[in-house]
C-alpha cells in the first residue's frame, strides 16, 4: 500500500521529443508504484509516443489535446509570452478525477515536464505528501535555484528574484499534491486567463494556504530537480543530404 505517484507530462512533436521521453521513461523505471500520464499537444496520438510508451515497461495513460493556435508560441516568441501545457495538464487532472477514487487510490500528483532532470530521491520524498509538498528547483529564474524559504519547518516566503510576492512563487517542478485534494476540490484547475507567472499560484491557491505547505528535500536545502532546457535541434544539413536517401527512421 505504498502511495502511488501520478506524473503528468505534457509533450509535443519536435526533433528532440523522443530523446526527452526516453530519458524520462528510463528515470521513471526506477520508481515503484509510478503511473505516467503522458498528454500529447496534438489532435491525435502519434505513433512515436504510442510505441515509446508501449515499450517503456511503465504503467501509463496516453492522452492528447491540442493547444488552440491562439495560445501556441510562434518559433521566435520568448517562452514567457504564453503559458505552455495548460490544456494538457488539465486533461491529466480530469483523467485522475474520473478514473481514480478517493480513498481507494492513494497517491500524489506531480507535473513532470519532459525536459527537466529528476533525482530519484524526490519521488520517495513526495510520496508521503499530506496536502502539498514543496522543494527547490535548480537552474530556473536566472538563478542557480529557486526555493521556498523555510523557517522552523514552515514555508515563510520564496527565494525567487521574479515576483517573490506571489502566494506560491515556485516552478511547476517544485511541488506535489495529494490526489485527495483533487476530489475534495473538483473544480480547481489551470486557467489561461491569469497574469503571467501565476499558473502555479492560481492552481495551488485552490488547494492550500502557504502555511500548510510541507517542505521536503532536507527543509529545502537540497536541489533534487532541475529545470533543464533542451537546445533546439539544428537540422539544417538534412536538406543537403537528401540525395543519399532516407536516414534511419525513428
Ligand atoms: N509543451 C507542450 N506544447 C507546446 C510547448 C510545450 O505540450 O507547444 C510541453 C513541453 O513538452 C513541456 C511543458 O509543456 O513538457 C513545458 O514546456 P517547456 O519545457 O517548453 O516550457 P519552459 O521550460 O520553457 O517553461
Ligand atoms: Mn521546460
Amino acid at each position: 500500500d505504498l502511495p502511488y505517484i501520478y506524473a503528468i507530462t505534457p509533450t509535443y512533436t519536435r526533433p528532440v521529443q523522443k530523446a526527452e521521453l526516453i530519458r524520462l521513461s528510463q528515470t521513471f523505471l526506477h520508481v515503484r508504484n509510478f503511473h505516467w500520464i503522458v498528454v500529447e499537444d496534438s489532435d491525435r496520438k502519434t505513433k512515436l509516443v504510442e510505441n515509446l510508451l508501449e515499450h517503456s515497461g511503465l504503467e501509463f495513460t496516453h492522452l492528447n489535446v491540442k493547444t488552440p493556435d491562439a495560445w501556441k508560441l510562434a518559433p521566435k516568441d520568448p517562452n514567457w509570452l504564453k503559458p505552455r501545457g495548460v490544456l494538457q495538464r488539465n486533461l491529466g487532472l480530469t483523467w485522475i478525477r474520473e478514473n481514480l477514487k478517493k480513498g481507494a487510490n492513494k497517491g500524489v500528483l506531480y507535473f513532470a515536464d519532459d525536459d527537466n532532470t529528476y533525482d530519484l530521491q524526490i519521488f520517495e520524498e513526495m510520496r508521503g505528501t499530506k496536502k502539498v509538498s514543496v522543494w527547490p528547483v535548480g537552474l530556473v529564474g536566472k538563478l542557480r535555484y529557486e526555493s521556498p524559504i523555510v523557517v522552523n519547518g514552515k514555508v515563510t516566503g520564496w527565494h525567487t528574484y521574479w515576483m517573490p510576492e506571489r502566494d506560491f512563487a515556485l516552478d511547476m517542478a517544485g511541488f506535489a499534491i495529494n490526489i485527495e485534494l483533487l476530489f475534495d476540490k473538483p473544480l480547481v484547475q489551470f486557467e489561461y486567463e491569469v497574469k503571467r507567472g501565476y499558473q502555479e499560484t492560481t492552481l495551488l491557491r485552490g488547494f492550500v494556504t502557504k502555511e500548510e505547505l510541507e517542505p521536503l528535500a532536507d527543509n529545502c536545502r537540497k536541489v533534487l530537480v532541475w529545470h533543464t532546457r533542451t537546445e533546439k535541434a539544428d537540422l539544417r544539413n538534412e536538406e543537403k543530404l537528401k540525395k543519399y536517401g532516407k536516414p534511419p527512421s525513428d
